[in-house]
């Protein structure tokens, strides 16, 4: 039995005792996790590395944080580093999740346990687990909030009794096509929308209604902001009003805010600024929505997702493997990875104090700082 027990536990993933690699019977304390974040541009990311370091050191080991400034061969660079430097296990929320194939084949050719974080590592086998948000239903809730702001939907995200009958303009924002995460928002969201857009309910005036026509390359908050103050001045210059923008994510929903602000489209949605959605629950954003200027926001409380990634570290450095909670849905191209999926929100007016404030996620102070 004792023997059993001892076989078993030297045998996991990247437990094999090498230098690289988790070693079972090596100490936390003698092992370094390398922590590779896109960008610090996104206040998320930031929030991110700060979680996933901290819930590391928790455990006993060391974290080396690095962030790419949303460039790929620093990323590159970063993490052929963190392998020639015979770190135990990576943990990486890529910028483009292609292109960082010839480090995964480095890492697994030196026993390192590789954790895609947030966003999928493709076109390789060698990526150990990915810890996620439920992605798809990330754009659903985009499109339900969209919906609802605009009265199509009532509070239960049903179909309104009292919708309104004229048609609702609307125009559709994706994020950067090299981030896998920016199709399953697109996806959910049209699952959603594309009813409604084909029985008249809304219409995109644009006409520009493919995830390539709306990406926004490398997630740029000005991209967005100029994108939109194209479509107003090609599409909306007569009597065509714009009802709603559906944006993926909250830097670009305040920058096409500034496109219509400054277009003399209201200040607020009372005012009669079109609704809004988002994603990350920034605080400026949460500030926005509280203030009645974002319509929406979607949540994702990075705090546990960090602890996901740790925990899923953590196992692999035992020769355990992490528990996947779905195997089928993210399929990178080479490989089906098992992955740890975590629930979202959705963040309206009348629900951030409950879900942001109570949860301390914010404090109320900073709510109406939006800092
Ligand atoms: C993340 C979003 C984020 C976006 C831009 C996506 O991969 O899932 O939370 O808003 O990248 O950084």
């Amino acid at each position: 039995l004792v023997l059993g027990l001892t076989a078993c536990s030297g045998g996991g993933a990247g437990s094999d005792g090498g230098d690289g690699g988790g070693d079972a019977d090596a100490a936390p304390e003698d092992m370094t996790v390398g922590v590779a974040m896109p960008t610090q541009t996104y206040e998320r990311w930031l929030n991110d590395g700060a979680s996933v370091e901290e819930g590391l050191e928790e455990l006993g080991y060391t974290a080396d944080l690095q962030f790419a400034d949303d460039d790929i061969p620093t990323q590159q660079q970063q993490i052929d580093q963190m392998i020639t430097q015979e770190y135990d296990a990576l943990i990486i929320a890529s910028i483009d999740g292609s292109a960082l194939t010839s480090q995964l084949d480095a890492a697994a050719a030196a026993d390192i346990p590789v954790i895609s974080y947030d966003r999928l590592l493709t076109n390789s086998e060698n990526v150990d687990f990915y810890v996620t948000f439920d992605n798809f239903a990330v754009g659903q809730e985009q499109a339900n909030a969209l919906l609802y702001g605009l009265g199509v939907f009532d509070e239960n995200f049903e179909e309104a009794e009292d919708a309104p009958e004229e048609t609702l303009n609307v125009e559709l924002f994706a994020g950067s096509l090299d981030d896998n995460n920016a199709r399953f928002f697109w996806d959910g969201a049209m699952d959603v929308l594309e009813p409604y857009i084909e029985d008249g309910t809304l219409a995109v005036p644009s006409g520009q209604t493919t995830i390539d026509q709306a990406a926004t390359q490398r997630w740029e908050q000005e991209t967005a902001q100029e994108r939109m103050e194209n479509l107003l001045t090609s599409d909306y210059r007569g009597e065509e009003e714009l009802h709603g923008v559906l944006s993926p994510a909250d830097p670009l929903s305040r920058g096409i805010i500034n496109a219509l602000r400054s277009a003399g489209m209201g200040d607020d949605i009372e005012s009669g600024l079109p609704i809004v959605t988002g994603q990350d629950a920034e605080i400026a954003s949460v500030s926005l929505i509280a203030e009645g200027v974002q319509h929406s926001t979607i949540f994702k409380d990075t705090r546990n997702l960090a602890d996901e990634a740790v925990n899923a570290a953590d196992a692999f450095l035992n020769g355990e493997e992490p528990e996947a909670n779905d195997t089928e849905s993210y399929d990178n191209g080479s490989a089906v990875i098992p992955s740890y999926l975590l629930p979202v929100e959705m963040i309206l007016e009348e629900n951030y104090e409950e879900i942001l404030v109570d949860s301390d996620f914010y404090t109320e102070e900073q709510v109406e700082s939006g800092q």
